[in-house]
């Protein structure tokens, strides 16, 4: 039986500091997400994201079918119009290595929801069937419709909207268990 202490090891391992275990019923799903995913933001159509990914109510139903989750919060200084593609692809792979290793430890069930939307190819087809990195490519808390300021903020982390440029942006991710 895995101990809450070797995977918080295997996160911590990564460089991952900033993280809480959550109940994933406690996740906030809302329907004005889907919304902001559709209307006004431009990876709309995108290989992991709406409408490629499962209905506001399926996601709902599917963080109920886990017990225990964590939440790994990323930060960076970063300028907006020059967004730091090379961390954010160094994150992602870390977050895959360790979705990988708690997998590994016997957690059948893990899945990686990741700190942005898939970016990992120039060009995206867009939908999920000629994807060119099945294995790798997962969607984000955002597109599995997350209220993921509401999330955090309920289990006592803090998030907030970030109006000033450049600034420390935040980025979410959520690594259901089992
Ligand atoms: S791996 Fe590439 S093709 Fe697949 S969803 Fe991500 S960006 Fe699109």
């Amino acid at each position: 039986m895995t101990t809450k202490k070797e995977i918080e090891s295997i996160i911590q391992r990564q460089g991952f500091a900033d993280y809480k275990w959550i109940n994933p019923k406690d996740i906030v799903v809302a329907r004005w997400v889907r919304v902001k995913c559709t209307f006004g933001c431009s990876d709309y159509g995108l290989g992991t994201c709406p409408p490629n990914t499962p209905t506001v109510s399926e996601c709902e139903k599917f963080f109920k079918e886990y017990k225990s989750g964590v939440i790994i919060k990323l930060t960076k200084f970063a300028d907006k119009n020059a967004y730091p593609s090379e961390w954010s692809r160094e994150m992602t792979n870390k977050l895959l290595e360790t979705e990988k290793a708690v997998f590994l430890l016997g957690h059948q069930k893990t899945f990686l929801l990741n700190q942005t939307c898939c970016t990992l190819c120039k060009e995206c087809p867009g939908n999920r069937s000629d994807c060119k990195d099945k294995k790798k490519s997962r969607p984000s808390p955002e597109s599995f419709a997350v209220d993921v300021y509401q999330t955090i903020r309920n289990i006592g982390m803090d998030i907030n909207v970030i109006s000033e440029n450049p600034s420390e942006i935040n980025r979410v991710a959520i690594l259901l268990i089992n």
